[in-house]
């Protein structure tokens, strides 16, 4: 298996880039998998984001090395280490987690974001009204950083922290946004997988605990 043959089976719930980012650490059958394992792998999880990127312009090559590896998995680190910490354990009252938060972690989602600064500036043309139009400055791989770690902080800094979840599937690691009320797991395989365990353990006569 190649490295883009296996970036296709990463997961990409799309709740967004930075909880994306995270669920690149994923499990398959319980087997945790590395979904970032090389700078082909992330080239191909980049391309597969790409479309939802907002400051870096299609045109723009984006060519990933062994160093920017390492600030995507430092980056993927520190977000998996604020969510684990900040998730609501159940999906119920959304009460946020009790673990503090690791303060290196947060350093480096603000380094990341730092990047990009964005202005207005104002477009003339010629026989119509000026018009504002938002500029950037991070680009390349850095501002890719950036914005993922600006979505982040999007989630951690305001009441969508509220919809934070850690998938409570058994061995899924993943985490994603509760956006419906009646949502309760982070892709609907997990979901199956549950309500299987549970029949099983009926069938078998197992207590259920639920
Ligand atoms: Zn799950």
């Amino acid at each position: 298996m190649n490295d883009h043959e296996h970036v296709e089976n990463v997961p990409l719930i799309e709740d967004s880039l930075a909880l994306d980012l995270a669920n690149t650490h994923y499990t398959v059958r319980g087997a945790v998998r590395e979904g970032l394992a090389s700078p082909s792998a992330l080239d191909g999880w980049l391309q597969r984001i790409r479309p939802r990127l907002t400051h870096t312009p299609a045109s723009e090559a984006l060519v990933v090395g062994e160093g920017d590896l390492a600030e995507f998995l430092a980056l993927r680190s520190a977000i998996r280490s604020i969510a684990g910490s900040l998730a609501a354990a159940d999906s119920g009252d959304g009460a946020a987690g009790e673990r503090a938060v690791d303060e290196a972690a947060v350093d480096l989602l603000n380094a990341h974001a730092g990047i990009l600064r964005t202005w207005q500036s104002l477009a003339l043309s010629i026989g119509s009204v000026p018009s504002a139009v938002s500029r950037s400055e991070g680009s390349g791989v850095g501002g890719v950083l950036g914005e993922i770690a600006a979505d982040a902080i999007a989630i951690f800094g305001t009441d969508r922290l509220t919809t934070l979840r850690a998938c409570q599937a058994p061995g899924c690691p993943l985490f994603f946004l509760k956006d419906h009320p009646r949502r309760e797991w982070c892709r609907p395989s997990c979901g199956t997988r549950v309500r299987a365990a549970r029949a099983y353990r009926k069938r078998t006569g197992l207590v259920v605990e639920d």
